[in-house]
């Protein structure tokens, strides 16, 4: 069976505001609490500043 040992370290995502494409490491990634037991994952586009969810 095959099997990930690791996984690419870049990550791709679409602005949702400017529709930029947007490449990322883990450690680009900014953790933030959003309710009691939520947490959501997210990056700051470059392109428009606006904050983008990474799911
Ligand atoms: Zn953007």
């Amino acid at each position: 069976m095959v099997k990930v040992i690791r996984y690419g370290q870049k990550r791709r995502i679409l602005c949702q505001t400017c529709g930029a494409l947007l490449e990322f490491k883990e450690d680009d990634l900014k953790t933030v609490q959003t309710g009691m037991n939520e947490y959501e994952q997210q990056i700051m586009c470059p392109a428009c500043n606006e904050t983008v969810k990474v799911n």
